[in-house]
Parts: C-alpha cells; structure tokens; sequence
C-alpha cells in the first residue's frame, strides 16, 4: 500500500506572497545575505586547517543545539534539563543567526499543528519549495513571533530577554572569530590564520551552511524520502537529511510522534543528536528523555508486514504473468505449421 500525503490545497502562492505581511522586506534580506557574501571572502582570506576545523566544529556544535534544544526541547519539550543548560544553550541558538529559541519554537509549534494545510507558513506542497525553505522567515508574518504558541517561555524572565537581544549571539560570534583568529595570528603564526580569514570561515561559511542544513528540513523533508506513517501531511524519512542535520531527516516519524526525544526509531536510522544527548544523560546534564511509545513500535512493525506482504503478492503477480506469457508463446509456436 502507497500512502499517501496530505492533498495540496489548490491556492495561488502569487496571491499568497503579495498578500499584507506576506510581502518580503528587504529589511529582512539585506543581514540575511550579508552573512551568505562573508562567504565571498575566502577568494581574499582563503584557507587554513585551523579555519575549516573551527568551521566544522562551530557546525556540529551549533547545529546538534538547534536539533536537540530549538527544536526537541523548546519546541517540544521531549526532555527536561537545567534553567543554566537551558539558557547556555538558548545562548549558543542565537549565534546561528536563527533568532530566539521563543521564535523559533512558536513557528515550529505551528507547522506542528497546521502541518502542510494552510496556516503552515512552509510546506512546500502549498507555497513551493524555495518558499518553505528560505521565503517564509523574510515576510512580516515569518518575523512576527506568536506568543500565543509559547505561554510555557513566555514567563521565563531570561529567555524573554534573550528574544529581544537575540543579535547579541551572532554579533557575540563574529567579534569573537575575528579575536581568535588575530589571537592565534599573532601568537602562534604556524597555525597560518588571522582574524579576518577567521571571521569568514567560522562566522559566514559555518552559519550559512547551518541555514540551508536546518531549512532543508522545512523544504526538502516534506518532498523527498519514504513515509513509514500514514500522517496528514507531507513528512518523509530521509538518510541523507539525518546525516546533514544529525538526526531531523527522520521527519515522518516526527511528524508521528512529535512528543519523543528519539526521531530515529532503529539503531539503523542514525540520530547522532539523541546519542548526545544520551551522553549528556549520563553526566546529569539533562533528563526524563521521553522514548518512543510501544503503540508506535506496534505501528510501524504493522506497516512493514503490511508492505513485505504487498512485495510478495507483487512477486507473485510478476512471477504469474511471465508464466501465462511463456505458456501463450509456447502454444503458439506450437500451432505453427
Ligand atoms: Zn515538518
Ligand atoms: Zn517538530
């Protein structure tokens, strides 16, 4: 059986992106392409060990913070830890230039609710892909935060504030690139970098590279990949995202069960997020990770039962009518004078 996805409502995206707070500001533009032209700067900065291994550090890093603190627990709360842990890592959110983590969890709680129908700002099936993954959070409406959608941090006193200076981590990463990198320029001049080559790896290169990582969840998981779930929207498991994205890419059994820490339900669906996390477990750091459910187990040994007995009747089938053929060519040839 082939599930199938939500339908895509037949809505004009023309009518839809000029409508009032859905019209693209180039107030909004210009810092978000600012930090995609730093990347230019390799042309004149170019390249060093130290540089591309900050670089990838400051991804990791980063990105396992919004998989497993935007995302698993503002969003959704699949763990509880420390208010210090909480802010420190609300903190290090904010230097991916991917605004507050109260934002960030009131549009992801949205598309939660309204998954690929339309008050969902980016599914794809409705407004179109370049639009899901970096169209939506440039409007006035993608800018907006619903405090509605996040009552639980709206009465945390040092989140709110973060919200509100939320440039203070990006700024925060771009000074401190700059001072490391003139650091370690002048007092240990083997390792071949300066500040300025610094600021364009760790600053421009990681977090751009970590924009289209995380958008990549928004666009291309509700397009490409296999869906284990019949859910109502457009969610797909995809390898190739978890890898990109330690772990989101299993994004139809999120959509399924949106409430657990694990998004990879086997040891064969890799979420190196979950696995920190396990390990932060073991140090105290957090706790109570929520797992996945036996009534999904039960769920998903269903549909693979479900899809080995369709497999085996279609062999079946095949194997039937290669046989009817071979018989009718065999007759034929037969009847021949
Ligand atoms: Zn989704
Ligand atoms: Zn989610």
């Amino acid at each position: 059986m082939v599930m199938q996805p939500a339908p895509a409502a037949s809505l004009d995206l023309t009518r839809y992106a000029t409508a009032p707070g859905r019209r693209i500001r180039v107030a909004s533009v210009l810092p978000y392409l600012s930090i995609h032209l730093i990347c230019l700067g390799v042309i004149w900065v170019g390249w060093s060990w130290t540089a591309i291994i900050a670089c990838a550090g400051l991804f990791f890093v980063r990105m396992f913070v919004i998989t497993a603190f935007y995302h698993r627990y503002f969003s959704h709360r699949t763990f509880k830890t420390s208010r210090a842990v909480q802010f420190i890592a609300a903190f290090i959110g904010t230097t991916t230039a991917q605004r507050g983590p109260i934002w960030w969890a009131a549009h992801h709680r949205n598309h939660h609710r309204h998954s690929d129908h339309p008050p969902d700002v980016h599914s794809p099936g409705l407004w179109g892909l370049i639009w899901s993954h970096m169209g939506w959070f440039l409007c006035d409406d993608g800018l907006k935060t619903d405090w509605k959608q996040v009552p639980d941090w709206a009465k945390v006193p040092e989140l709110v504030w973060l919200e509100r200076w939320h440039l203070l981590g990006p700024i925060t990463l771009a000074a401190g690139s700059f001072g490391a990198g003139w650091a370690l320029g002048t007092f240990a001049p083997a390792l071949g970098t300066s500040g300025w080559q610094m600021f364009v790896w760790c600053f421009g290169v990681s977090t751009t590279l970590l924009y289209h990582g995380t958008f990549t969840i928004n666009s291309l998981a509700h397009t490409i990949g296999r869906r284990r779930f019949a859910t109502s929207d457009d969610s797909r498991n995809s390898l190739l995202l978890s890898i990109l994205t330690l772990g989101e890419g299993w994004h139809n059994n999120h959509h399924h069960c949106p409430g657990t820490v694990r998004q990879g339900f086997y040891w064969w669906e890799i979420d190196p997020t979950y696995y920190v996390l396990r390990a932060m477990r073991a140090f105290g750091l957090v706790w109570d990770l929520r797992p996945v459910p036996e009534r999904v187990y039960r769920e998903a040994r269903e549909h693979h039962t479900r899809v080995r007995e369709e497999s085996d009747r279609g062999r079946r089938l095949r194997r039937e009518a290669r046989r009817a053929l071979r018989s009718t060519h065999q007759s034929g040839e037969r009847e021949r004078p």
